[in-house]
């Protein structure tokens, strides 16, 4: 899953960042990935707090879904 707005020319890299679903705890399938420079960034490290209070797995989003 990639994170944030890299520039596209930005060479992607692979972090070790667990991400889990805050409905069912499910871990984020294939880890993290976001730009090498944007990693560094501090809007980076407030798009990871933000996705882990809100990240849902594809199965809990389709549930929401049918509930609503
Ligand atoms: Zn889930």
């Amino acid at each position: 899953m990639k994170i944030g707005n890299p520039p596209e020319s930005e060479r992607m890299v692979r972090l070790k960042i667990k991400i889990h679903c805050t409905e069912c705890g499910k871990r984020v399938p294939g880890g993290v990935q976001t730009g090498e420079e944007y990693g560094r960034s501090l809007e980076f490290q407030k798009d990871v707090k933000r996705l882990k209070e809100n990240y849902l797995c594809g199965i809990c989003r389709d549930k929401k879904r049918v509930q609503k």
